[in-house]
């Protein structure tokens, strides 16, 4: 996977503290990475299979993902796209064409999500190309992005990009990756989401559960707490996905239930979903007891949102392997 870092990261992760070393554990490249299991995927999440034309993901139906590039500022070495973000570029324009023709026509999709890749690093010609035409599609009610520029690169957050966002007629929503506190505590990162809330939209965050950068109560709840006070909701804490080579950030499940379990006192404001994604498509399903329940030491039976996708996940890491991953 490609290497990628902005100015901003680059003097961050340079910086001899917590911050610094944070920062390098999830941009900076790690020989681990070589290191492929044999229960790891190049695309863990199934978007292939549901992708009825390039750029698209349709997995639910009232929603689905345009991918209008798969290029980021920075590449975080955990990235469960890592197969393909980095290389595969920008979508050619009859390509993008393709791809709002296939959203015009599903008039069922309510909610149309821009992820990638980062969104945010389109000019904003081709990103106001993007939104004006959704923003005319009569059907579609919001417009969600999904971006790590406000905490990665947030110098390129221009007045240019976000006079295209608050022209949007439509409710747009911005969820921003983030892991720890320390992404937030830069005053410049600060002033990027209060930029982007002047220009009329939504916050809220999403995290994945990472083995040393915030496996632990305090860096969990120091997180959520400093997403509440920049006005960012906690949305999503996404157990980590199997692609290549990222076995050295893994948490298990019973782990990453056990730090929920624990922190169920805070606000509600303050707690996100801990999600997975499951490795046959079916989509994010909520690893509490009521949708992931044990059925034994360290092996989950996952209930879909999606009839008959249901699945069996197991933690043990250590001696699985493909073949484990039976459809229920
Ligand atoms: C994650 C995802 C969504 C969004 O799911 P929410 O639970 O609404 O955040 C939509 N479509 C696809 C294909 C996804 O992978
Ligand atoms: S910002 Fe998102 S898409 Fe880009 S490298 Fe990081 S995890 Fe992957």
């Amino acid at each position: 996977m490609k290497v990628a870092l902005s100015d901003y990261l680059s003097e961050r992760m340079a910086q001899d503290n917590e911050a610094g070393r944070i920062l390098r554990l999830q941009y900076s490249y790690d020989v681990r990475e070589t290191k492929v299991r044999d229960d790891e995927m190049d695309d863990p999440t199934h978007d292939e299979t549901h992708s009825p034309v390039r750029g698209i993901v349709h997995r639910y139906a009232d929603r689905l993902l345009l991918l209008p590039l798969y290029v980021c500022s920075v590449y975080c070495r955990f990235c469960f796209r890592r197969a393909v973000v980095g290389r595969s570029g920008i979508l050619k324009q009859d390509e993008l064409d393709k791809a709002l023709a296939y959203i015009a026509g599903r008039t069922e999709v309510r909610e149309v999500i821009l992820s990638g890749g980062d969104p945010l690093i389109l000019a904003p010609r081709q990103l106001a190309y993007i939104l004006d035409a959704l923003d005319k599609m009569t059907h579609i009610e919001i417009i969600r992005i999904h971006s790590r520029l406000p905490v990665s690169d947030p110098m390129r957050l221009e007045d240019a990009l976000l006079d295209v966002l608050s022209k949007l007629s439509k409710a747009l929503y911005v969820v921003i990756h983030i892991n720890h506190s320390c992404e937030l505590e830069d005053e410049r990162a600060q002033e990027a989401c209060a930029r982007l809330l002047k220009s009329g939209c939504v916050l809220l965050g999403q995290s994945v559960l990472l083995r040393d950068v915030n496996d632990n109560e305090k860096a969990l709840e120091q997180l959520w707490r400093a997403m509440v006070r920049h006005r960012i909701k906690p949305y999503y804490l996404h157990h980590l996905d199997r692609a290549r080579g990222t076995s050295h950030f893994r948490v298990s499940v019973a782990r990453g239930r056990a730090l929920m379990n624990s922190l169920r006192h805070l606000s509600g404001l303050l707690r996100p979903d801990y999600v997975i994604e499951t490795p046959n498509g079916a989509g994010k399903i909520p690893l509490t007891n009521s949708w992931a329940h044990e059925i034994a030491k360290g092996c989950y039976h996952l209930r879909s949102s999606i009839a008959g996708q249901d699945f069996f996940y197991f933690d043990e890491f250590s001696n699985s392997s493909k073949s484990d991953f039976k459809k229920f």
